[in-house]
C-alpha cells in the first residue's frame, strides 16, 4: 500500500480539497499509472452530491483519466512503461458472466467494479483526480499516438457513452441522426456520428451554440423551445440519442423518428417519465437506453477517434480550480469538457 496525493470532497456536497489516498501494491497483472489528466464528468458532480444513492467519503472522482504506465507486474503482457494508456468507468468485473465473455462488462451480472466511489469488493474506490492509480492491465485502454492525452481523456467517458449507441444503432452513410444537448457528452456525440458518415442534427434549447454544431460536423441545429422544430422535423431521424439528464416530453421527440426508428437515451433522468406508448406503437418505435461501452468496443473508440483526429473540446484546469469548474458545470458555462492537469499536484 502506498499513499498518492488527491482532490477529494470530505462530505456530501462539500467542495473538494487537497489530501492523500492509498493505493493498493502492484500486482501480477497490475499497471501503475502516472495520471497526466482527468476530465470533470457531470456525474462526478451527481456522486459528489449523493444524487445517485449513499456514498463513502472522502469521495475522490473522476473516471476519464489519461496518463503513461510508471510500473507494470511481472504477469503484464499488453503494456510496458512508457506506454499512453487511460482508464474509464470500471476497473474490473467477474470475467465470467455471459455479458463479460461478450465484451459488455459494463452490464457484468455480478456489477462491475466502478473506478470509484465503490469496487465491486463493496471497498471504496478514488477515482482519477489523482496522481497515480493502480488497474489490472486487461482494463486499460491505450490511447493512439496521434491523440493528445488531454483531448483523449474525456473519450473514456463521454466518447464511449456516444460512440457505444451509434455503432449499435448503425449509424453512418445515408442515416439521419439527431444528437440532443450539445454538452460534454453531446459534442462528442455530433463528432463520432458525423464521423461514421451519419447526416447529424443538434437539437438544443437554443440557438445558442449553433455555429459550434456546424463546426463540429453537424448539417443543422434547431432549438426545442421553438415549438416548429417538432412539426418540421416529425418523421425525420433514423436514430435520436439523448444526452440530456432532464425530462423531455417523449412524445414529442418519439414523433421524430422514422418507421423503424430508435431514441437512446444516454442521459439519466432521476425522475420517472411518462409518455404515451402509441408514441412507440405507430411507427413500430423504439425508445431505448444505452452505458458506456466494453473494454474491446472502448478500445475500437479510441482507435477510432485518434484516426479521425476526434479529440474532446476541452479546457484545462489546474487542480486547484476544481471547485470552480464543477460550479461552471453547473452552470452549463463549459465549452466542452472541463479536464484536470494532475501533474499540478
Ligand atoms: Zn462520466
Ligand atoms: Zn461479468
Amino acid at each position: 500500500m502506498t499513499t498518492v496525493p488527491a482532490y477529494a470532497a470530505p462530505a456530501p456536497k462539500a467542495p473538494l480539497e487537497r489530501t492523500t489516498v492509498p493505493r493498493r501494491p502492484v500486482g501480477e497483472h497490475d499497471v501503475l499509472i502516472e495520471i497526466k489528466y482527468a476530465g470533470i464528468c457531470h456525474s462526478d458532480i451527481h456522486q459528489v452530491n449523493e444524487d445517485w444513492g449513499r456514498a463513502p467519503f472522502p469521495m475522490v472522482p473522476g473516471h476519464e483519466i489519461a496518463g503513461i504506465v510508471a510500473e507494470v507486474g511481472p504477469g503484464v503482457t499488453r503494456y510496458a512503461v512508457g506506454d499512453r494508456v487511460g482508464v474509464g468507468c470500471f476497473v474490473d468485473s467477474c470475467r465470467e458472466c455471459a455479458n463479460c465473455l461478450a465484451g459488455l462488462e459494463q452490464h457484468c451480472a455480478k456489477g462491475m467494479s466502478a473506478t470509484y466511489p465503490v469496487g465491486s469488493d463493496g471497498q471504496p474506490a478514488y477515482g482519477g483526480y489523482s496522481s497515480h492509480i493502480v488497474v489490472d492491465e486487461n482494463y486499460a485502454l491505450r490511447i493512439p499516438e496521434g491523440i493528445g492525452l488531454a483531448e483523449a481523456a474525456p473519450l473514456l467517458c463521454a466518447g464511449i457513452t456516444l460512440y457505444s449507441p451509434l455503432k449499435h444503432w448503425q449509424a453512418g452513410p445515408g442515416k439521419k441522426v439527431a444528437i440532443v444537448g450539445l454538452g460534454g457528452l453531446g459534442h462528442m456525440g455530433v463528432k463520432i456520428a458525423h464521423a461514421l458518415g451519419a447526416e447529424v442534427t443538434v437539437l438544443s434549447q437554443s440557438l445558442r451554440k449553433k455555429e459550434d454544431s456546424l463546426r463540429l460536423g453537424a448539417t443543422d441545429h434547431r432549438a426545442t423551445s421553438d415549438p416548429a422544430t417538432f412539426a418540421e422535423l416529425a418523421g425525420s431521424f433514423d436514430l435520436v440519442v439523448s444526452t440530456v439528464s432532464a425530462v423531455l416530453p417523449f412524445d414529442d421527440y418519439l414523433g421524430l423518428l422514422k418507421t423503424d426508428g430508435t431514441l437512446v437515451n444516454v442521459g439519466a433522468p432521476a425522475d420517472p417519465i411518462s409518455l404515451n406508448l402509441f408514441s412507440l406503437i405507430g411507427g413500430r418505435r423504439s425508445l431505448a437506453g444505452s452505458m458506456i461501452g466494453g473494454i474491446a468496443e472502448t478500445q475500437e473508440m479510441l482507435d477510432f477517434c485518434a484516426e479521425h483526429g476526434l479529440g474532446a473540446e476541452i479546457e484545462v484546469i489546474p487542480v486547484e480550480q476544481v471547485n470552480e469548474a464543477f460550479a461552471r458545470v453547473l452552470a452549463g458555462d463549459v465549452r466542452y469538457r472541463f479536464v484536470i492537469d494532475t501533474t499540478t499536484f
